[in-house]
C-alpha cells in the first residue's frame, strides 16, 4: 500500500484539450479519495494518469517512494476498475478474478486458491462457475472488486465503478465497498458524478472544474464551507441559496432584506463592498411569523422531500430556499419568513469563501 502524490500533473490531449492543470495533490496511505465535478473536468482522465493508461504532458505520478511518470500501467502496481467493468464474457467468475494472475504467471492451483478465497470475500462462493452474462449487475461489479483484490495493488483506482446499478443496489455496494476498503487500508481513488457518494464515502475529496481542484477537504468540510461559489454550487442535494449583497455596516442587503454578518466573516468585511451571500436551504429556520435578519417573501414553490419540504420563496423577485419540517409546510401564495442561521452562513468575497 502506499501514498500517491501528484506533482504539477498536466494533461493536454493532441488537439489542444487541457484536461489536467498544473494538479498537486497527495492521497496518504489507505485513505479513501473521491474525485468529483460536472462531466468534462477531467475526473476520468486523472484516474488513467495515475493508472498510466494516459501519458501526462507535464509534472509527475509518485506512487509510494517510486516516480511512475514513465513508467508502464502494468508495471505501476495499481488496479482500476471501469465502469463497464471489462470483464471476459467467456471466462467464469473464478477465470475473470483470477486473470491478472494468469498474467503474472501464478501457478493454475494457487490462481483458483486466490480467486475462490477472494470471490468468498466477496459473497461470490455460489456463483464461482457463471459467465458474467449469467450474472445480475450488482454481481458482475462485485466480480470486477474481485479481480481487482486478487491482484493486491498498492493502489486501487475506481472509474464510476456503481454508475450501472440500480438505486436500491448502489446504496447497498456503496456501504459495502466503503467496508471492505476499510478492511483492506489500501489508499483508494474513487471518481463519481454523484455528490451524495462522495459525501457518504470518502475520507477526503477533490472538487474539480476544468482541469483544476477547486477544493480538497473532508467531505464535512466541502459540505459545510465550500471554498468558493464554484463549490458552494456544485455541492447540495437541494443547491446552496447564493445571493448578491451589499455590506451595509455591521449587516448585510440581501434580496432587500437585512440580514446579519455570517459568525466567519465578522469583522472582516468593508462597509459598502459587494458579497455573495450563501446559505443552504437545511440551514434555515422557517416561520410564518416576521423575525428579526429573516429574508421574507410569498412562497411560490412546495416541493415534498419526503421527511421535509422544500420551499421556494419569492423575496422582492429573488429566490430563496429553505428545507421545512413535515407537517409545518406553508401553502402557496402564504407569507413566509427563513431566518439563516449565523454560524451556518457563508459569505463569498470575489467567488472566494471570506
Ligand atoms: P465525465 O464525468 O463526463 O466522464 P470527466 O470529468 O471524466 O467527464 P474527462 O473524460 O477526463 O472528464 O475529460 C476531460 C476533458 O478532456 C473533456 O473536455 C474531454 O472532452 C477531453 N477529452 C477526454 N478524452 C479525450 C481524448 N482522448 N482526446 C481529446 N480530448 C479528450
Amino acid at each position: 500500500m502506499a501514498a500517491i502524490e501528484l506533482r504539477g500533473l498536466t494533461k493536454v490531449y493532441p488537439g489542444g484539450v487541457r484536461a489536467l492543470d498544473a494538479l498537486d495533490l497527495v492521497i496518504p496511505d489507505g485513505e479513501f479519495f473521491a474525485l468529483l465535478g460536472p462531466s468534462g473536468c477531467g475526473k476520468t482522465t486523472l484516474l488513467r494518469t495515475i493508472a498510466g493508461l494516459e501519458t501526462a504532458t507535464g509534472g509527475a505520478v509518485v506512487i509510494g517512494d517510486r516516480d511512475v511518470t514513465g513508467v508502464q500501467p502494468g508495471a505501476r502496481d495499481v488496479a482500476m476498475v471501469f465502469q463497464d467493468y471489462a470483464l471476459f464474457p467467456h471466462m467464469d467468475v473464478t477465470d475473470n478474478i483470477a486473470y491478472p494472475l494468469r498474467i503474472k504467471k501464478v501457478s493454475k492451483n494457487d490462481r483458483r486458491d486466490k480467486a475462490a478465497e477472494v470471490g468468498a470475500r466477496l459473497g461470490l462462493e455460489h456463483l464461482m462457475d457463471r459467465r458474467p452474462g449469467q450474472l445480475s449487475g450488482g454481481q458482475q461489479q462485485r466480480v470486477a472488486l474481485a479481480r481487482v483484490m486478487a491482484t493486491q495493488a498498492q493502489a486501487f483506482l475506481f472509474d464510476e465503478p456503481l454508475s450501472n446499478l440500480d438505486a436500491r443496489l448502489r446504496l447497498e455496494a456503496r456501504t459495502f465497498l466503503k467496508k471492505l476498503q476499510r478492511e483492506l487500508g489500501v489508499t483508494t481513488v474513487f471518481v463519481t458524478h454523484d455528490q451524495a457518494e462522495a459525501l457518504a464515502m470518502a475520507d477526503r475529496m477533490a472538487v474539480m472544474e476544468s482541469g483544476h481542484i477547486r477544493q480538497i477537504g473532508t467531505p464535512a468540510e466541502v459540505f459545510q464551507r465550500p471554498a468558493n461559489t464554484f463549490v458552494a454550487g456544485f455541492i447540495g442535494s437541494t443547491p446552496m441559496n447564493l445571493l448578491d449583497g451589499v455590506v451595509r455596516g455591521d449587516t448585510l442587503e440581501v434580496a432587500g432584506c437585512k440580514v446579519a454578518v455570517p459568525a466567519a466573516a465578522e469583522g472582516r468585511l468593508s462597509d459598502g463592498g459587494k458579497i455573495v451571500y450563501g446559505v443552504r436551504p437545511e440551514y434555515m429556520t422557517y416561520s410564518a411569523e416576521p423575525a428579526d435578519g429573516a429574508l421574507g417573501g410569498k412562497v411560490s414553490i412546495v416541493e415534498n422531500l419526503g421527511a421535509s419540504h422544500l420551499v421556494t420563496l419569492d423575496v422582492n423577485d429573488v429566490n430563496v430556499q429553505a428545507v421545512v419540517p413535515e407537517g409545518s409546510e406553508p401553502a402557496v401564495g402564504d407569507d413566509g419568513y427563513a431566518l439563516p442561521r449565523r454560524d451556518r452562513a457563508l459569505v463569498y468575497l470575489d467567488g472566494e469563501l471570506v
